[in-house]
């Protein structure tokens, strides 16, 4: 393809991306093909000669489209939001002409630089505390992770090189000091909360330490607590083990709940090293969808954002509820020479002056794998395209229309019970019934119902063994009256429920 092959395609391309947008209403939010539908489509081997661009086009509408779930769509409201927005897109337009592996600061400066500068934007925008700023008095800073799975396993992987450090003496011979990591790491646990995105185990299970999952129910509203952690802690003190990471979560997965920063900060106080002592428990804080809401002062304010001043990582998804597309995960750190200790391996192909000089930040100390893509350019786009004013009045309207969804829904009693929420555009809810078990089998039938109908798309779990649907306003797309029209279905699809018991 020539520049004016690029030109031409790029032109056909852009107006059917436009045309998808404009025209998503009338698809179907989930994809209806059967599994293996592609390979019926395609050759079985890529062709020998290249093929002109309107005959690749034409292939996205007829093949590809039909295998789409529409995460956009206005009628998605499943899982949490996949954002995109056009600006974003630009973002990723120039991003993929500058490709490079941009790993160290020489590679592409402005890769670097834009990066560190659009983080320190986006935690002032989130009300962090001046400690996660690159500027900031303990040498923090962001990067950017691809997911916030990765951003956790960073995390503990530096938690873990930070407690070993500063728990085993550091005058051993070598094959001591060996002995004694060893020794060390059988005792290393890292905790989370039941209502913890699965991701932390993950790490937990890819570094080979301990996981302890700490239990959290309705009773606390699904938070971790300063007497539930006090408790986890005594307990894993009597076993001999030694916690070292902790994840917190702002905007817990299921159903959008908040750990109390403040308890957290309580209890680990007076049941393990103390906060900035040797040994401490590393915490990480995963706000990967609801740390978007943070742009809104009056969340900052609520959540008490201040607290984790005394934390030690902070991890947000710009690309679920923050208009930039998959992936754009930012990871915050106080002290970035943890991460520094604990992922740099030099190798004599990486070395250069400014790096060796010590004047640069090189993104792949920071990081797992070694290349990184230019990311910072869509961050920076739909910063400056929207403003901090544009991006709260998102978040407020779709926190808005999720609030009267819940309302809706709490005032259809003799339908519904609401379990949790609305919160951050959240809210999980179920059907009522005569017990636990109607309960259950009338809220798993509408969450069938619901989703055959192709028209919306909710997404089910279980808490503490009460099966509930639910239902998620964050998509760029979704107005009051989508939100309306999925009400509609809800209710004619728990009325179907109800009638086919009459049966
Ligand atoms: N943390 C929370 C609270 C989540 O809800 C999710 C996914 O929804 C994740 C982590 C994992 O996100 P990612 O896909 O970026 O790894």
């Amino acid at each position: 393809m020539d520049s004016q092959g690029f030109r031409e395609a790029a032109i056909t391309s852009i107006d059917e991306i436009i045309n998808y947008f404009d025209t998503l209403p009338t698809r179907d939010v989930v994809s209806q093909v059967e599994p293996g539908y592609l390979r019926k489509l395609l050759p079985t081997q890529a062709p020998t000669e290249g093929e002109p661009w309107p005959s690749i086009q034409k292939d996205i509408e007829s093949k590809i489209m039909p295998g789409i779930t529409h995460w956009s769509h206005p009628g998605f409201h499943a899982f949490f939001p996949c954002a995109t927005s056009y600006p974003s897109i630009l973002g990723e337009l120039y991003s993929s002409a500058l490709s490079g592996a941009c790993f160290n600061w020489i590679c592409s400066p402005a890769v670097t630089e834009l990066e560190t500068i659009v983080l320190d934007w986006l935690a002032k925008a989130l009300g962090l505390p001046q400690c996660y700023l690159s500027t900031g008095p303990t040498l923090g800073g962001g990067v950017i992770q691809g997911s916030a799975s990765e951003a956790v396993l960073t995390a503990m992987v530096a938690a873990r090189e930070k407690y070993l450090t500063e728990t085993i003496p550091s005058d051993l011979t070598d094959d001591a000091r060996d002995d004694a990591i060893a020794l060390k790491r059988a005792k290393m646990v890292a905790l989370a909360t039941t209502a913890t995105h699965s991701s932390t185990k993950k790490a937990a299970l890819i570094l080979g330490v301990r996981f302890i999952t700490i239990p959290v129910t309705h009773e606390t509203n699904y938070s971790l607590t300063a007497p539930i952690l006090s408790q986890a802690l005594a307990s894993c003190r009597e076993r001999g083990l030694e916690p070292f990471f902790l994840t917190a979560t702002l905007g817990t997965t299921d159903t959008c709940s908040v750990d109390d920063f403040a308890g957290i900060s309580s209890a680990l106080s007076t049941h393990s090293n103390p906060p900035n002592t040797p040994g401490e428990v590393w915490v990480h804080v995963d706000a990967a969808y609801a740390g978007a809401a943070l742009v809104c002062p009056s969340v900052q304010e609520s959540t008490k954002i201040n607290l984790i001043e005394t934390f030690h990582s902070f991890d947000m998804n710009m690309h679920k509820w923050l208009l930039t597309n998959f992936d754009a995960s930012c990871l915050y750190v106080r002290n970035r020479e943890w991460f520094v200790r604990a992922l740099t391996i030099n190798q004599a192909v990486y070395a250069n002056e400014a790096s060796d000089n010590g004047l640069v930040t090189d993104y792949r100390e920071w990081q797992i794998p070694l290349g990184r893509r230019f990311r910072s350019l869509k961050i920076w786009f739909v910063l400056r395209s929207y403003g901090i004013k544009g991006l709260q009045e998102y978040i407020e309207r779709t926190t808005r229309i999720g609030q009267e969804f819940g309302e809706w829904i709490r005032e259809k009693r003799e339908m519904f019970e609401v379990l949790t929420g609305p919160s951050f555009a959240l809210t999980v809810f179920r059907m009522v019934g005569k017990d636990e078990e109607e309960r259950n089998e009338r809220t798993r039938r509408l969450a069938e119902k619901i989703n055959s109908s192709a028209k919306i798309w909710v997404t089910s779990t279980v808490l503490d063994g009460r099966y509930a649907i639910r239902f998620m306003t964050g998509v760029r797309k979704t107005e009051r009256e989508d939100v309306e029209r999925a009400f509609g279905i809800v209710v004619e699809k728990a009325e179907e429920v109800l009638r086919g018991e009459e049966r």
